[in-house]
């Protein structure tokens, strides 16, 4: 379950770090709407250099001050959602 968590939008930093967890590719992202809007901890993007779609998170909450990154279908099969097929 991803923890609500309110966090002032000019408390967010401007851009996070983060390792890809495919390549090992260091880059930064910043935070997504979800983040700054809604206070959940989740937000998305490709990485630069291998081009995976990642989910990303700020470690230790919306309050921390980097990124981790995880395969984004891996994250949805812990969500368990399920995708439909249009
Ligand atoms: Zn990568």
């Amino acid at each position: 379950m991803v923890k609500k968590q309110k966090l002032k939008r000019e408390n967010f930093k401007k851009r996070y770090n983060f390792k890809c967890c495919n390549c090992g590719f260091e880059q930064s992202a910043s935070p997504s709407i979800m983040m700054t809007g809604f206070g959940m901890n989740q937000g998305h993007g490709s990485c630069r250099e291998c081009k995976s779609f990642l989910h990303l998170e700020i470690e230790g909450g919306l309050d921390g001050d980097k990124m981790v990154s995880e395969d984004w279908n891996s994250f949805l099969k812990k969500q368990k959602i399920e995708v439909k097929p249009i």
